[in-house]
C-alpha cells in the first residue's frame, strides 16, 4: 500500500530527454513521465519556440525583429510582437528595481567591449569611445505602449540599441514551462545554458538538483567542479551569472561580460558569481545580471526591496578570501537534500 502511495519512492519514474544547440549555447528539457507524440514531438515543440525566440530576441540575427527595432534610426513607434513587448517591460521594470544596473539599452557598451555580436576589441577602448557609447544608452529613453490590439515600442533616440542577452534564456526557459504547463505536464527541468525552470520532481521523486559551479576562469565551459547543489521542488526559476566564463585579458586586466552601465566599463565588483532563485525564469536571469553589477553590499540593499526573490552569491571579501552567502529563503533550497 505503501508503495503505491509514492510509486516515485521505489521504482524510478520513465523520463524524456530532449537537448541540442540554442542561442549559442545549449538547451536540455527533461520531461518525467509521458508527453503527447513522445520525444520526437518534445524535442520538435520546443525547438520550435527556441527558434521563434531566436527571431524575437536576438542581437546576433540582423533580421531578427530586436536588431530591425535597433537598425530603425526614428523615434517613430515600431509595431512588435507580444514576446518581445514583455521582455522589454520586465527589463525595464528590473532595470528601474536596480537603479539601472540592469541596463538592456547598455548594447553599444556590451558591442564596443567585444561582448556582443562583433569581435572583441583589439585594444582597450578609449575614454572617448566609452562616453560616446554611453550617451546612446538610457533606460529613460525607451517606451514600450501595449494597446487593445498591438504593442509598439519607441526610442527617444535614433542610436539607442536593446541587449536582451540577459533575458533572452530565462524568458525562453519559461516559454517552454508554459508549453509544458500547457500540456498538463506536472514534473519537468528545462535548462538553457545556465538558466533554469523546473517544476515537482525528477524520476526518482526527488527535488530537481542543479549545480553552482565554482567561478574559476573557464572560458571553454569545461569545469564542472560544483561550489554547492540547489534542489528545486515546486515551480521555481534559477538563473546564475558570473565573470569567469565570457571574459578577456589585456594588459594583465581582466575584463568581463557584464557591463557597469553608470561607468560604461566592464562592472568590477567582487561578485565572482551570482544565482538567483525566482518565481520566474525571466526574473531571475535579470537580477542574476543586476548581482555582478551592483557587488555584494548593493545587492544585500536590493534583496530587501525584492522578496520575490532568493540568492547565492560567491564573492571575495575585503582582504580577498573566497566567500560564500545566501538569503534566508534560500536555505531551502540547500536543506531539500535528498529530499
Ligand atoms: P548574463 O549575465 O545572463 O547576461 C550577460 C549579457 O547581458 C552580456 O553578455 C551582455 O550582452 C548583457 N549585459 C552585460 N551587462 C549588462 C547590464 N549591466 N545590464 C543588462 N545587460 C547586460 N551568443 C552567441 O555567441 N551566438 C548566438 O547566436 C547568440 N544568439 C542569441 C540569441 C538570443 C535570443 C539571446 C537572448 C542570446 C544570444 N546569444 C548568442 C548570447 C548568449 O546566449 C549570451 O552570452 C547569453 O545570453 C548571456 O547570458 P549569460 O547567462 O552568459 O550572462
Amino acid at each position: 500500500l505503501l508503495a503505491g502511495c509514492n510509486e516515485a519512492t521505489t521504482a524510478t519514474r520513465a523520463e524524456l530527454k530532449v537537448s541540442g544547440p540554442t542561442m549559442g549555447t545549449h538547451y536540455a528539457v527533461k520531461v518525467v513521465g509521458d508527453y503527447p507524440g513522445g520525444e520526437p514531438q518534445l524535442q520538435h515543440d520546443v525547438e520550435q519556440i527556441l527558434q521563434r525566440i531566436d527571431h524575437q530576441l536576438s542581437t546576433y540575427k540582423p533580421d531578427s525583429e530586436l536588431s530591425r527595432f535597433n537598425q530603425h534610426k526614428a523615434t517613430t513607434p515600431v509595431t512588435i510582437s507580444q514576446d518581445l513587448a514583455d521582455v522589454l517591460i520586465e527589463g525595464l521594470r528590473v532595470g528601474k528595481m536596480t537603479g539601472g544596473a540592469m541596463d538592456i539599452t547598455v548594447g553599444p557598451l556590451v558591442n564596443l567591449w567585444g561582448f556582443g555580436p562583433d569581435k572583441r576589441p583589439t585594444k582597450i577602448p578609449s575614454d572617448a569611445e566609452i562616453a560616446a557609447a554611453r550617451a546612446k544608452t538610457g533606460l529613460d529613453k525607451l517606451h514600450v505602449e501595449i494597446g487593445s490590439e498591438t504593442a509598439t515600442v519607441r526610442k527617444d533616440i535614433p542610436d539607442l540599441y536593446v541587449d536582451l542577452s540577459t533575458l533572452g534564456e530565462g524568458f525562453a526557459a519559461d516559454k517552454i514551462a508554459d508549453l509544458l504547463d500547457g500540456r498538463g505536464i506536472k514534473n519537468y527541468m528545462v535548462e538553457i545554458g545556465g538558466e533554469v525552470m523546473a517544476k515537482g520532481v525528477n524520476p526518482k521523486g526527488e527535488c530537481w538538483r542543479i549545480g553552482i559551479n565554482k567561478p574559476t576562469d573557464d572560458p571553454a565551459g569545461l569545469n564542472q567542479e560544483l561550489e554547492e547543489i540547489a534542489h528545486l521542488c515546486g515551480k521555481v526559476g534559477l538563473a546564475t551569472s558570473g565573470n569567469y566564463r565570457n571574459f578577456y585579458e589585456k594588459g594583465g586586466k581582466k575584463y568581463g561580460h557584464t557591463i557597469n552601465p553608470i561607468t560604461g566599463y566592464p562592472a568590477e565588483q567582487d561578485i565572482l558569481s551570482a544565482t538567483i532563485i525566482a518565481p520566474d525564469c525571466t526574473t531571475a536571469d535579470g537580477y542574476a545580471t543586476s548581482f555582478m553589477a551592483l557587488g555584494s553590499e548593493k545587492a544585500r540593499e536590493l534583496k530587501k526591496r525584492v522578496p520575490e526573490i532568493e540568492y547565492f552569491i560567491i564573492y571575495t571579501d575585503s582582504v580577498g578570501n573566497y566567500k560564500t552567502e545566501h538569503s534566508e529563503g534560500f536555505t531551502q533550497y540547500l536543506a531539500n537534500k535528498g529530499r
